[in-house]
């Protein structure tokens, strides 16, 4: 019995949804359960963007949805989920409503969520969301957004706004103060000033979360075509401070006209001017260039450039889980620059780092306002691709809607 939704009439032109993700609605309706196009994928469509992946929420087990679509599995333990697969290895995900079991009024239970694998309904479903803006539903029949949360207003207004209070649930999952920055930059959104005052006074908690969520939430905060806007606000916020005290000390030194911090914020314009070119950058990229200043400094004056970059690492991979094959690309790159930029390459040129150290000199040069003609002829004439998606650090399912 799920409490009423608001509805909104709205009517997206069909050819904007999957036609596979609707066969599996429509199959599922069919059979006489619930089924919405959730999340992400909606606000999305409300914006005018186009939607990563389209996920669906539904009232049927995941045994049930199992049942009805031959080529699915269900995947995960926690938390179980069910995958439709079709042709071209396209994979729909197919999650069954679930609720927040905070919201049991268990007063023992931690404040921060470890498991979150309890069914629910509809509503339930939506409140255990993060933002109001990720909590509406489509009803593709109806052609009707379902909003238990104030998600229409704030999407209208154009603000990130949590579910209940900020506080509460940033302390649940500290990650969603990456996520409330990371919407915020990407789509261009303010944050109430509860909202932010929550981000501020809580980002020490960001110490509490899953190390690989941290520096996989920090790879997107990168990759939304915002980096620069994204990490100002991380950095204004003093979540860089939390994150990545390296880089936000650097930012600041701002006095003259061309510092490491003035050159910083330039290479986070050139990561996004590069990956609108391009269609993304290089996940061992993008983590060199967010970095490339302090790395820079570490070597200042350093004999071996290799230890002392192998130096500075050391600690994000504590901290952040970074992981060793990026922190070796990074020393790499970092070792190979001053070469690379004097226009020699060597037998370099054969690794597969090659194009992501050109990627690397060709922004340093840029941002420091010199030519890259040194650069021109190492420059494939195919741009390279960003990491392919199986070799991305997989996100942790646990906490995925
Ligand atoms: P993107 O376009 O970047 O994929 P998204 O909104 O789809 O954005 P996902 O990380 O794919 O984000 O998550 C899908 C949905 O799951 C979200 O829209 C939100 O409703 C829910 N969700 C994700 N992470 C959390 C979280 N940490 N806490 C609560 N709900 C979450
Ligand atoms: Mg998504």
């Amino acid at each position: 019995p799920s409490e009423p939704a608001r509805r909104y009439d709205v009517s997206f032109e069909e050819s904007r949804i999957d036609p596979d993700v609707q066969k599996v609605i429509r199959r599922l309706t069919r059979h006489g359960h619930e089924a919405y196009l959730v999340g992400g994928c909606v606000r999305d469509l409300l914006l005018d963007r186009s939607p990563k992946d389209f996920d669906v929420a539904t009232s049927a087990r995941p045994e049930e949805v199992r049942e009805l679509f031959r080529n699915s599995r269900i995947i995960g333990r926690r938390f179980r989920l069910v995958h439709v697969l079709f042709q071209g290895g396209k994979v729909i995900e197919v999650a069954t409503f679930r609720r927040n079991p905070k919201d049991d009024g268990d007063e023992s239970a931690e404040l921060l969520i470890r498991s979150d694998n309890v069914f629910g309904v509809a509503s339930e479903d939506a409140m255990r969301r993060d933002f109001t803006m990720n909590a509406l539903f489509y009803d593709i029949e109806a052609r009707q957004i379902l909003d238990w949360v104030g998600g229409m207003a704030d999407v209208e207004r154009r603000v990130v706004h949590t579910i209940g209070d900020p506080e509460t649930r940033f302390r649940e999952d500290p990650v969603r103060i990456l996520r409330a920055l990371k919407f915020a930059g990407r789509l261009g959104f303010g944050i109430t000033p509860d909202v932010y005052d929550a981000i501020v006074f809580c980002r020490e908690a960001l110490a509490l979360a899953a190390r690989p969520r941290l520096s996989e939430e920090i790879l997107r905060l990168l990759r939304g075509g915002q980096a620069r806007r994204t990490i100002y606000l991380c950095w204004e916020t003093g979540v860089l401070d939390v994150l990545l005290p390296e880089l936000s000390s650097l930012l600041y030194d701002e006095e003259r006209e061309d510092g490491p911090g003035v050159r910083q914020w330039r290479l986070l314009e050139y990561i996004d001017r590069r990956s609108a070119e391009v269609g993304g950058l290089d996940d061992t990229v993008l983590w060199t260039l967010l970095l490339l200043e302090p790395l820079k400094e570490a070597c200042d004056g350093a004999r071996d450039r290799g230890s002392a970059v192998a130096d500075f690492l050391e600690p994000l991979i504590e901290r952040l889980a970074l992981s060793r094959r990026y922190a070796d690309g990074i020393r790499r790159i970092i070792g190979v620059m001053p070469r690379l930029s004097a226009g020699r390459a060597g037998r370099f040129a054969r690794t597969e780092l090659f194009q992501a150290a050109v990627e690397v000199a060709y922004a340093d040069l840029t941002a420091r306002g010199e030519s890259t003609a040194t650069l021109e002829r190492f420059r494939s004439s195919a741009p390279m691709s960003p990491t392919p998606h199986h070799h991305r650090e997989r996100p942790q399912p646990s906490r995925r809607g």
